[in-house]
């Protein structure tokens, strides 16, 4: 059984799938106009998190992520610059060259944070004939109006628009004027309408790079629409052979992103989909707090922005980021400083040596499948907090009971060995990379004269062989069942 906290519902459910062990998860992407900050990551990391203890548990899951190529105004009132094509301005590129760039770069980022990749991943630019199908369905139900500058959803038309925010239509209309920093368009019929497609700018103007024609005019696709029909393309299975058949959409069971994303995007995906479909679009909404930094949420305009890079640059392993990530709770704002990931990398490394010594002692090397009753119980107790709405700050503190337990000598090293694999499928450090490297007969014989010194208590001596072992690039930790030497990272 396997519970998460439901933004729709605002309460935590029990998941049930629409279709037996086949799990749909939409994972909202990144919009690819600079590198991801570890902010967007922290939350690819939960979605993650979200996504293996799925598999763990036997589900078949079927991720489809999007890629905001286009369209997201650097305003979330439908006005402003295309993030993209400003950063294909600024860097003398064209946009495509942009967003192909920052697409690999995401990719690669997730990679060295060891994120699963999606089994679908869809940049908007790929689905504007699926867009415009969507916008004159929309179109055909009389949920749209023009304006001078594009076409408009009149969120006034749905009977439970908002419903994501736990707000009506009035007060989400309220606050949503309240929070802009600028003056929404005198066009629109109410704060909450958005664009679903926008014109290009009149000839003369500023030329647009990424732009299509349509039944409206040229231009390109609003920002919440891609999602939309992204969503109903590969899971909702709404397009047949090409064609558009809203009625035959289904149900999707879980959709995530960034708690900023609520009361907006996600909040205009849901009015898009269940306008055309008049069904119910996701089952599960999952969303994750913020990163801060000194005081602010991290974000690629606000000048705080941290990169996987800044962390290698400063010596860390990005996993020690992920470790940190996983040490609060996904629906709590996770304050950053260089200090805490200075500790999260202290830990991580604790686990890795703790792995080092299981392998060392490790005498059998076939697979154990039953485990002692004493790890039996520290898995099951690993498991209850994965599947209560993801509790891996519970789950990681079971685990290090598990790591004391091996070193108060109450488990074996193969059993230990083989439990910490299992609880790192989902936690995704890396413990199965970790391998024992032979020794070299300059080392071996460095470690034995270190140890005939101990024995002696000629400490000085052995420190003094010690900083040999350092010097030629290794560690060493005493511990009780002997010293071990391994590579420094
Ligand atoms: P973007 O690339 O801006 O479209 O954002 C990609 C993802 O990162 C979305 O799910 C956002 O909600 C999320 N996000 C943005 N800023 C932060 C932050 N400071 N902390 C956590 N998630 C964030
Ligand atoms: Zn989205």
């Amino acid at each position: 059984m396997i519970s998460f906290y439901n933004t729709l519902t605002r309460k935590k459910e029990v998941f049930k799938s629409v279709k037996g062990r086949n799990v749909g998860l939409y994972t909202c992407g990144p919009t690819v106009y600079s590198y991801a900050h570890i902010g967007n990551l922290r939350t690819y990391i939960f979605e993650d998190i979200l996504k293996r203890v799925l598999l763990l548990e036997g589900y078949q899951v079927h991720h489809v992520m999007n890629i905001t190529d286009v369209g997201h105004l650097s305003s979330n009132a439908d006005t402003g610059e295309d993030k993209i094509e400003k950063a294909a301005k600024k860097q003398k590129k064209s946009a495509f060259q942009i967003a192909e760039f920052y697409t690999q770069a995401f990719f690669e980022d997730c990679k060295k944070l060891n994120i699963l990749s999606p089994d679908i991943i869809a940049p908007a630019t790929k689905h504007i004939k699926e867009a415009i199908a969507l916008i004159q369905a929309l179109e055909k139900k009389g949920f749209t109006y023009k304006t001078s500058d594009g076409i408009y959803f009149d969120t006034s038309k749905l009977k439970d628009y908002g419903k994501l925010t736990g707000m009506n239509f009035e007060k989400l209309n309220k606050s949503l004027k309240a929070g802009a920093r600028i003056e929404f368009s005198p066009e629109k019929r109410n704060t909450t309408d958005f664009s679903l497609w926008k014109f290009s700018p009149p000839t003369g103007g500023l030329k647009r790079q990424m732009e299509w024609s349509s039944p409206w005019g040229v231009g390109f696709p609003g920002w919440h629409i891609e999602c939309a029909v992204i969503n109903l393309k590969y899971l909702g299975k709404a397009f047949k052979n090409g064609v558009f058949t809203p009625e035959k959409a289904q149900t999707i069971d879980i959709h995530t992103g960034g708690s900023d994303l609520i009361p907006i995007h996600h909040t205009n995906e849901i009015a898009q989909v269940e306008a055309v479909t008049e069904k119910k679009f996701v089952n599960y909404w999952l969303h994750g707090e913020f990163l801060i930094f000194k005081e602010f949420r991290m974000g690629k305009s606000e000048g705080n922005a941290i990169l996987v890079n800044d962390l290698i640059k400063k010596g860390f392993s990005p996993l020690a980021f992920r470790y940190l990530a996983l040490n609060t709770h996904y629906r709590k704002p996770l304050e950053f400083s260089w200090q805490a990931l200075k500790n999260a990398q202290e830990g991580l490394n604790d686990i890795y040596n703790f792995i080092y010594q299981c392998l060392i002692n490790i005498k059998q090397k076939e697979i154990k499948i039953k485990f002692s009753p004493a790890l039996e119980k520290i898995k099951k107790e690993f498991e209850e907090a994965m599947h209560d709405d993801l509790n891996a700050p519970r789950a990681l503190a079971v685990f290090w009971k598990l790591i004391k337990n091996y070193y108060k000598e109450e488990s074996e090293p193969e059993e230990t060995y083989q439990l910490a694999l299992i609880f790192d499928k989902i936690l995704g450090l890396g413990l199965d990379k970790i391998k024992i490297t032979p020794l070299s007969k300059e080392l071996q014989l460095l470690s034995e004269e270190r140890e005939q010194m101990r024995k002696m208590k000629k400490w000085l001596e052995a420190d003094k062989i010690r900083k040999k072992i350092e010097k030629l690039g290794f560690s060493l930790s005493d511990t009780k069942k002997g010293t071990i030497i391994k590579p420094k990272k």
